[in-house]
């Protein structure tokens, strides 16, 4: 029996907007995935501190996700008051779903810096990585990434169903131009933001007064 990969996909969402969406939706379609579990992390050790709270961020995740079937969220990152190491979350997911393919989506931006990850040479013997593309035509440029590529890259997403971990799958996803920070600053300078937001999640940011400083 073939069991399809679940599709795994971190980061801050802060908030969470359509550019996420859109990805989620993208490839849960092109790589056939059962689902895809949205990992919102405490605090990225990559990044600087989230300006939402995690409570509002979860809460933000779970009304864009309303009515998604394909689509849900895992409160593991922010129930541990550190650091969110990838690999970490990697070994519970791993424990928790027995011998199902796990695929790591992540965009080429975190790609590019795969080798700065926390003990990234285990990343690959937990997971596969579903390796999508923020802007067009992005590179994929660091050397690290590169040479797994070398080793690992696949061009038929169905493959992903026939291992638990080690493939890499380059997905161009068409993109939407929405960035989280952008998406922050402008609600700061008070502009309407709400084209780039589910309007639950539009609604939600107004009537908890998010990101206004
Ligand atoms: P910020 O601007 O605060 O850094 P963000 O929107 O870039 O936020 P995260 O919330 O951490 O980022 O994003 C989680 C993942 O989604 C990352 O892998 C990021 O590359 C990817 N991502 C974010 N926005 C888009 C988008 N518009 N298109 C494709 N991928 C995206």
């Amino acid at each position: 029996m073939v069991t399809l990969p679940l599709g795994i996909f971190g980061g801050t969402f802060d908030p969470i907007h359509l550019g996420h969406l859109h990805l989620a939706k993208t490839t849960y379609k092109l790589c056939q995935l059962q689902k895809i579990i949205i990992i919102p992390c405490h605090q990225s050790p990559l990044k600087a501190i989230p300006n939402a709270s995690a409570d509002d961020r979860c809460n933000m995740i779970r009304l864009a996700i309303k009515g998604l079937p394909y689509l849900a969220i895992d409160t593991y990152e922010i129930a541990k008051p550190s650091i969110s190491y990838t690999i970490q979350t990697l070994e519970y997911l791993r424990q928790k779903n027995g011998e199902t393919p796990l695929a790591l989506i992540i965009g080429i931006d975190s790609f590019n810096r795969f080798d700065e990850w926390h003990k990234w040479q285990k990343i690959l013997d937990f997971a596969h990585l579903l390796v999508v593309n923020r802007k067009n035509q992005e590179p994929i440029t660091n050397k690290t990434a590169l040479a797994k590529l070398t080793t690992r890259q696949i061009f038929d997403p169905q493959e992903l169903q026939n291992k638990m971990a080690g493939l890499i799958y380059v997905a161009d996803i068409n993109p939407l131009p929405i960035s989280a920070t952008d998406i922050r600053n402008s609600i700061r300078q008070q502009k309407d933001m709400s084209h780039l937001l589910t309007k639950e999640v539009w609604q939600y940011i107004n009537n908890h007064q998010l990101y206004i400083r």
